[in-house]
């Protein structure tokens, strides 16, 4: 059997699943303690919670006979990259470092326009 992929997909985690140990909607709905529709939703679309998702890549790992090389981190969606969890603020799907980056970004950014405006009414006075 080759490398465990690190970062496989909602998708692809819960089809590995269900084809390899013939589990039907039903059946990972148990296994994941939710609904068929909700696991359903996680197979079309991907979107899960990140409680569910460590729940997700835990069984996954474990029925690949390995251990989930990033428990306890949360992959950011923002400079693609695992972190550890306390580089997250609560509830975010973006490190904090990126979430600073956007911050001052958007400083810049409104710093510029305002300072450009500034100047334009300065040109008018003047
Ligand atoms: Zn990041």
């Amino acid at each position: 059997m080759g490398k465990v992929s690190e970062n496989p997909s909602v998708p692809q985690m819960i089809n590995w699943i269900s084809s390899r140990y013939s589990m039907n909607k039903a059946a990972l709905a148990r296994m994941f303690q939710t609904t068929q529709s909700t696991i359903h939703y996680w197979q079309k679309t991907g979107n899960i919670s990140y409680k569910n998702l460590m729940k997700l890549r835990k069984s996954y790992y474990y029925l690949h006979n390995t251990t989930d090389s990033h428990a306890g981190q949360r992959y950011c969606r923002c400079c693609r990259k695992w972190h550890p969890l306390v580089k997250f603020r609560e509830g975010k799907a973006i490190c904090r470092a990126c979430e600073n980056k956007k911050t001052l970004q958007h400083y810049f950014t409104s710093r510029d326009f305002r300072l450009k405006k500034h100047s334009a009414k300065v040109l008018i006075k003047s």
